[in-house]
């Protein structure tokens, strides 16, 4: 597979889940990986796993709420590969409860690690992607970026509303310079983000009936990483089973 021959993809909390299936799939199609956690064991399985598969991979360690990390993994792909074509800014973590019973040391974290990371890597990576010549940011928001979810987890839906329309913000200003940013929206994802999370009112509102595989959202990112999508700027891709069609 050759989708994306030549290209370098960072990704971001790749150790797992999404991040992983991304840095997987963005590898079988010809990129060398950035494979990038925090869970530098997990990371690193990753990163081995990609090489096995004939791929280009390496793990580098990024807590993506840290300005100073940014640029040490930017510069150690400047100096390594010369060029970065694709960021996949994936990272996040969601608070649980309603929202007087969320403190604030929980809401700024979870605004930190999911919208404030987007926002750091973009800036961190921009002089790359725009000498890039095809460069692409893929920001993972959710489907509760654009809707109100359940009524609970206020700082993730703040997050991720910011994202989208963060996305849409640098899409614009990056267009004339040939960098394109769009946000995936993922519904209900069997992933570790699910922890013990019972799944069967998630199932009874997605109208496909199931919840998703990281692999399905994967699919999503490699479309919007690869040059197929040239012509796809500031735009938010939904892979939610339907859920937002409501
Ligand atoms: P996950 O918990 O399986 O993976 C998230 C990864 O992010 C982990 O590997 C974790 O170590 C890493 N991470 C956490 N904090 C970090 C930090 N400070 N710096 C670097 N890495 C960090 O979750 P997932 O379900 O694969 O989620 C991936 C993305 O998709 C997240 O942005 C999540 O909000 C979004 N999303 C997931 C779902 C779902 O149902 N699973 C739905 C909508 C959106």
């Amino acid at each position: 597979m050759t989708r994306l021959n030549g290209k370098t993809a960072l990704v971001t909390g790749a150790a797992g889940g999404i991040g992983k299936e991304t840095a997987l799939l963005l590898a079988r199609e010809g990129a060398t990986v950035i494979v990038a956690d925090v869970q530098d064991a997990l990371g690193a399985d990753v990163a081995t796993e990609i090489e096995k598969n004939g791929g280009q991979g390496i793990y580098l360690s990024l807590d993506v709420t840290d300005e100073a990390a940014w640029t040490r993994v930017i510069t150690t792909i400047e100096e390594k590969y010369g060029r970065l074509d694709v960021l996949v800014n994936n990272a996040g973590i969601s608070d649980r409860d309603v929202l007087e019973n969320t403190t604030l040391e929980t809401y700024h974290k979870v605004i930190a690690v999911t919208q404030t990371s987007v926002f750091l890597g973009m800036k961190a990576a921009a002089a790359l992607l725009k000498a890039s010549g095809t460069g692409s940011v893929i920001n993972i928001s959710s489907i509760f970026g654009a809707s109100g979810g359940f009524g609970s987890s206020p700082a993730y839906h703040a997050a991720k509303g910011a994202v989208r329309l963060l996305t849409k913000n640098v899409a614009l200003e990056w267009a004339p310079l040939g960098v394109r940013v769009n946000s995936v929206h993922p519904g209900f994802i069997a992933t570790p983000m699910m922890g013990d999370t019972d799944t069967t009112p998630l199932v009874d509102v997605t109208p496909l009936g199931r919840l998703g595989r990281p692999e399905e959202v994967a699919a999503a990112i490699l479309f919007l990483a690869g040059d197929e999508a040239s012509f796809v700027t500031g735009s938010e891709l939904y892979v939610d089973g339907g859920y937002l069609a409501r």
